[in-house]
């Protein structure tokens, strides 16, 4: 369920139609539903609360703080990649003891930063990692909860871009090696390891990866127990996928009770890190048609928003539904929708039968609240588009569409380049 519909012809998010939000701020731009941000939350979340569990949003999906800080207040913690991410889940409010951070190659000051400010837990990934963490936390006199992230070799069935859980992924340490590295970290000082995790890709659309996963972590925890080393937390990564299309993924409440029927009583503290099922139908992206040409062989409609604004496309090949904003009823076409960008990559929907639309209609290009911000840039010297939250009958911009002298922050030109520069100013 998501609040983006049609009424009056026209589509809405929420109470608000969306062409009167781009009327005001301006294309391209994101917009994202706090109802449907709320209640995917609330679904995921509330799928579990037989066990004890805590829900990490996935931050690299969408890391706006005011997103972040919804999330906070139902009582959310979040997964996070980089110290920058960890900066803005701490400046969003998110509780130190509610953060997790995974990632294959943190670097030594992201390291100290997290452990200073005391997160949850640190899902490590090799093992030179777990050396260099205790390193880290003896010279800073901190002791570092850590969990190893298994890679457990089970097949996600997901594109090979998104999948992480097996042999040949760059994530995680084998399986069959966990035993001896929890060995090696609980004889380590700076360390207590205190949980088991995984993630095994992104966009999975069945159970059963999950519970083959799960039930190899179990093996793992039994193990480790019979060592007399307990650990308190069970991290299951992220991964649920959504429709963008047609697939038909799980309902968290599916997902959840399979993860229970194979776990059985527990006391483990179970965490959840999801992204995309979460943000990914919670937000669009809005752009305008600026032109639209037909050649002999095809129909090309050119909008303002381009790769760098939406990556997924040419990044994974992703599909994208792609909406009219004001339908007309006009007869299909089928015509690649591109961005301006100089690359042949830069397309938004490629073959895809549209409404005829001409230049000034707006479309929107739905499911784009998870991955889609996020991995924007600045290509092309475009400026990043602006993000806006609608709650209710009102929106409010949750990011500001960037300007000319945001391309240039931080450059510099040297002395010697100076002379006779006039600067346009
Ligand atoms: C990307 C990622 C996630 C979130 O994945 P989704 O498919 O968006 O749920 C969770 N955990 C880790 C370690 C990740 O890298």
């Amino acid at each position: 369920m998501h609040h983006f519909h049609y009424k009056e012809d026209q589509l809405f998010c929420e109470d608000v139609p969306v062409a009167e939000v781009a009327r005001e701020v301006g294309t391209p731009l994101y917009l994202y539903s706090h109802a449907t941000l709320r209640q995917h939350f609330l679904a995921f979340d509330r799928a579990f609360s037989g066990v004890r569990h805590l829900t990490c949003f996935s931050m690299k999906s969408n890391s706006n703080m005011a997103i972040l800080r919804l999330f906070a207040l139902l009582g959310g913690g979040v997964d996070i990649v980089s110290g920058g991410e960890l900066y803005r889940a701490l400046k969003a409010g998110v509780k130190p003891d509610r953060i997790v951070y995974s990632g294959v190659g943190k670097g030594e000051a992201d390291l100290e930063y997290a452990l200073s400010t005391g997160i949850l837990m640190f899902n490590v990934e090799s093992s030179q990692e777990i050396v260099r963490l205790n390193q880290v936390a003896k010279r800073i006199g901190r002791r570092a909860r850590l969990s190893i992230r298994v890679n457990p070799d089970v097949d996600p069935k997901t594109h090979p871009y998104i999948s992480t859980g097996l042999k040949e992924n760059k994530f995680g340490i084998d399986i069959s090696d966990a035993l001896d590295q929890y060995r090696m970290a609980s004889g380590l000082k700076g360390l207590d390891a205190v949980g088991v995790s995984c993630h095994i890709g992104s966009q999975l659309t069945q159970v059963e990866p999950f519970v083959d996963a799960l039930r190899k972590l179990k093996g793992l925890i039994r193990a480790l127990g019979d060592e007399g080393i307990r650990v308190d937390f069970l991290d299951l990564g992220g991964g649920l996928g959504i429709t963008y299309e047609n697939e038909a993924p799980p309902h968290p409440e599916e997902y959840a009770r399979a993860v229970q029927a194979e776990l059985g009583a527990t006391d483990l503290t179970l965490i959840f890190e999801p992204g995309r099922v979460i943000a990914g139908n919670a937000g669009i992206l809005v752009t305008k048609v600026l032109y639209t040409k037909a050649t002999r062989e095809k129909t090309f409609f050119v909008v303002d928003a381009a790769m760098n604004d939406l990556m997924r496309p040419c990044l994974y090949d992703s599909f994208h539904a792609i909406q009219p904003v004001r339908p007309r009823g006009r007869e299909k076409v089928k015509a690649d929708v591109v961005g301006p960008i100089c690359e042949s990559g830069d397309f938004l929907a490629r073959e895809r039968e549209v409404e005829r639309l001409d230049p000034g209609d707006l479309i929107a290009v739905m499911s784009a609240g998870a991955y889609g911000f996020s991995m924007s840039s600045t290509y092309n010297s475009r400026p990043r588009a602006c993000e806006v939250m609608v709650k209710e009958d009102r929106y409010y911009t949750i990011r500001k569409r960037e300007g000319f002298e945001d391309l240039i922050r931080g450059e510099s030109i040297p002395d010697f380049l100076t002379e006779d520069l006039d600067r346009g100013e």
